[in-house]
């Protein structure tokens, strides 16, 4: 039975019977086409169109999935060449099977298949499934790592649909995540699920991945990526996967059209926000994020401060001690009796709003400056906790 499957689709491959189809990823908030995925669909004599889902897990089994794999990126590959112009900076992924994990020099294929038609290597992206990552294990990172040295993106598809293990994407420089279709529900209405799809996002956008979320079908859907800052959306709401022919439709209308990039004006409060902290951080190089009632401290942004002395996170007290070393001598005192916890804590107690110094500080970089903190209280939203947020601004 998947004997005969097997050399039926052999057959189909030399008859020119498989085909690439194309779905679109739009950006979240303009809309743009930010690039496509090209997906197997075996076209019959008869124009039926057989799903990838009734052939390819019955070659994966058989480990016969390569060959076609490799057929769909050299498609797509011949389909970035022809189409240069209305490609522009956009990328094709392609869907690369957990056996290419095994392949030696997979990368190394790849790269030869994309320079005999002269493309980019940044024009392509490699898809590997949560699930391949799982059985590969260790093997991911070395194959990662070749396909990052010949210059391939990567992306993890399926995210959430298994087994999701958070170490790999921690350890790993995956360059996408691709959020499974199963994690949404038809209007995203469900508080917990809203609280595990923002997670997601947030922990990407701090890992420098981009995030696309897969099978976006709704309105409800989509208002709810724009607010936890997914980058861009691939789902039937959008587009289909589409035969060559109307996908490069798309593209010319895409090239012709005017995105209105006024974050602003979409309402998207994650890009607001993040606006906005750029606004504050121009003015104060430093922020702070502390629990005093927990003694922890979280630096949000930092330039030109004492940051290699001390870690990013880590415990409050130890902050205090190791900032009072970068102090000028005269400044000890008043830094320390402005900001050791237990008088912030009484400082609070007594209704202050903020306390606020002066002092002179060395820098990372030995310089010296006048830098004027401020350490704000906020009560937190979720405990009784009592949170600082620390300003810090160069006077000179
Ligand atoms: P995938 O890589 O996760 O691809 C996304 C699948 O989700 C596609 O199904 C796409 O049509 C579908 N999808 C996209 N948006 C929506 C939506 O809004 N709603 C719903 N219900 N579905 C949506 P497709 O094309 O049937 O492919 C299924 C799977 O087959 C792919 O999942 C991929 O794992 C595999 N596949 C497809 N082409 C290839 C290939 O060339 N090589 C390999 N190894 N696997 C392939
Ligand atoms: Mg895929
Ligand atoms: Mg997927």
């Amino acid at each position: 039975m998947a004997i005969e499957l097997i050399n039926e689709i052999k057959a189909a491959m030399e008859n020119h019977e498989l085909q690439a189809y194309y779905q679109p990823q739009y950006d979240t908030v303009t809309e743009a086409v930010k690039g496509a995925e090209a997906l197997v669909r075996w076209i019959k004599p008869d124009g039926t169109v057989v799903p990838p889902c009734e052939f390819i897990p019955v070659l994966e089994e058989n480990n016969a999935v390569n060959d076609v794999d490799w057929y769909i990126a050299e498609q797509a590959i011949k389909f970035i060449a022809e189409h240069r112009d209305l490609i522009g900076h956009t990328s094709i992924s392609v869907n690369f099977s957990r056996d290419h994990i095994r392949e030696p020099d997979s990368h190394l294929r790849l790269a030869a298949l994309a320079d005999k038609y002269d493309v980019p290597h940044k024009r392509i992206t490699a898809e590997v499934t949560e699930s391949a990552m799982v059985i590969e294990g260790e093997r991911i990172g070395a194959w990662l790592e070749n396909m990052h040295s010949v210059g391939f993106r990567v992306a993890i598809d399926d995210f959430g649909s298994g087994l999701s293990s958070l170490q790999f994407v921690k350890d790993m420089p995956f360059d996408i995540l691709k959020i499974d279709k199963s994690l949404l529900s038809q209007n995203c209405g469900n508080e917990k699920e809203r609280t595990v799809l923002e997670s997601i996002f947030y922990f990407a956008s701090r890992l420098n991945m981009t995030t696309v979320c897969e099978g976006v079908e709704t309105m409800q859907q989509l208002s709810f990526m724009r607010t936890c800052g997914c980058n861009r959306i691939q789902g039937y709401l959008f587009s289909k996967p589409l035969p060559e022919a109307e996908f490069v439709e798309v593209l010319k209308v895409n090239k012709n059209t005017e995105h209105i990039g006024d974050i602003l004006a979409m309402q998207n409060p994650t890009n607001a926000q993040k606006l906005l902290m750029e606004a504050v951080f121009i003015r104060y190089p430093l922020i702070i994020f502390s629990n005093l009632s927990k003694n922890s401290y979280y630096m949000m942004a930092y330039d030109s401060f004492s940051t290699k002395t001390c870690p990013a996170a880590g415990i409050f007290d130890e902050l205090i001690e190791s900032g009072a070393k970068t102090m000028a001598e005269e400044d000890v005192s008043v830094f320390v009796d402005a900001f050791e916890r237990k008088n912030l804590l009484r400082a609070y107690e007594e209704g202050k709003k903020f306390v606020r110094v002066v002092t002179r500080q060395r820098g990372d970089d030995g310089i010296y400056r006048r830098v004027e903190t401020t350490d704000y209280f906020v009560k937190s939203p979720s405990s009784d906790d009592i949170l600082v947020i620390t300003l810090s601004e160069n006077l000179e």
